[in-house]
């Protein structure tokens, strides 16, 4: 017998505690290498611009195959800074994707653009091109002047740049990435950050590569923008840092973060394969009873999350956490039906989002799951669809 009040009663004798995510694991890991970095600032006493700094933007410049990065406050930051080097206009639209986290459009709005919500692909979730090629003539014909596209690698994932980068080319737009959730994923070879002109990251603490704290970084090959991007982010300053030539925020990393974002990276590479063991395992055991996000040819997940889609996800969800496994479901709400967002809503809605919205569902995804969790975790959710839909 397998059914959820079984295994809710074997989950703590069979695998023990699982985490949705497991900071605690890794930082066992590496805790005294983070003790030592943390004493070196402390000691140096330079908070801000450290010596970490520097070489945080090194290390994961020359990783990632790119001239510059730029390390930053948040991932949030990370892409509104060099919006903001765009000087965008009410009028400028920026493609964006519906399903997303907030952040994506509250920079374009922030930085003074006009986010223009596109739909996803149902099986990829990721940034639709068709209507990515819809979306840039109906913004025509609304009097927009279409700038920048910028798809977001979802749980992951990068999008399909290969055609959204052929159809933001015919029209002369740039082409960012929010790249927030993705660190380590790949597209054709080339790694997040060397992808796109342009991407933003996100050193969240519960981001794959995160910090203790908030810090994000730009990517960017273009040594324009990194000067841009490298000014706004300490008030739009020139080199001395004195005097202001452009308006900017204060959008620094503090050492202190960096020094940890040096050792976590450290151990990144290694904690990303056992990332795609897992995954493999999740595509293996619910083959057939759920739908994973599509990774297509040619792309590779940094799978930041595993998430599947599902009918009758909320009684799936519920039955699964009596079993003692966590889920999360990103994104319940897309965001034009958000109050701050929704006057920006296409007519007729984005069906692709609101669809998924209702079915995803994110299983635990850490390099610390062992192999019986992530079958345990498979298990769980079987036996709560069969409690759930029979059969
Ligand atoms: C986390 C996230 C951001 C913002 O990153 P912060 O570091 O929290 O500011 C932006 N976009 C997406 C898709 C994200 O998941």
């Amino acid at each position: 017998m397998n059914g959820v009040a079984n295994l809710a009663l074997e989950r703590e004798t069979r695998v023990g505690t699982i985490a949705f995510i497991d900071l605690k694991a890794q930082q066992k890991l590496i805790r005294e290498r983070i003790e030592k970095r943390l004493l070196d600032v402390l000691d140096h006493g330079r908070y801000i611009a450290g010596p970490e700094i520097d070489e945080l933007e090194k290390t994961l410049a020359d990783k990632v195959g790119v001239q510059h990065c730029i390390a930053c406050s948040s991932g949030t930051d990370a892409l509104l800074i060099p919006m903001m080097g765009l000087k965008l206009q009410p009028t400028d639209a920026v493609f964006i994707p519906a399903f997303t986290y907030n952040a994506t459009a509250n920079a374009v709005l922030v930085a003074g653009g006009r986010p223009v919500f596109v739909d996803i692909d149902p099986s990829t979730l990721n940034m639709c091109p068709n209507d990515l090629d819809r979306r840039i003539d109906e913004a025509k014909q609304a009097g927009l002047t279409p700038r920048v596209v910028c798809p977001v690698d979802l749980f992951g994932a990068p999008a399909d740049y290969m055609t959204i980068g052929t159809i933001a080319a015919s029209h002369g737009l740039t082409l960012f990435a929010d790249g927030a959730q993705s660190f380590g994923g790949k597209h054709q070879g080339s790694w997040v950050g060397a992808i796109a002109s342009v991407t933003g990251c996100s050193f969240f603490p519960g981001k794959s590569l995160g910090a203790y704290g908030d810090g994000g970084a730009t990517f960017t090959d273009d040594d324009e923008m990194a000067e841009l991007c490298r000014s706004i982010r300490w008030h739009g300053t020139d080199n001395d840092r004195a005097i202001s030539v452009r308006v900017g925020i204060n959008g620094r990393m503090a050492s202190l973060q960096a020094a940890v974002l040096l050792e976590k990276e450290a151990i990144f590479w290694d904690e990303l394969k056992r990332r795609h063991e897992i995954a493999a395992i999740y595509a293996s055991d619910l083959d057939g009873f759920a739908t994973p996000q599509e990774i297509p040819p040619g792309i590779e997940s940094g799978y930041g999350y595993y998430t599947i889609r599902t009918v009758q996800r909320d009684a799936i969800r519920e039955a699964m956490t009596k079993i003692g496994v966590p889920t999360a479901i990103y994104y319940k709400t897309p965001l034009h039906k958000m109050p701050a967002f929704a006057h920006l809503a296409p007519e007729g809605g984005l069906p692709g989002c609101e669809a998924a919205a209702g079915q995803v569902l994110s299983l635990p995804m850490h390099p610390y799951l062992t192999d019986d969790q992530a079958h345990f975790v498979c298990d769980a959710f079987k036996a709560a669809k069969k409690e759930v839909c029979g059969g």
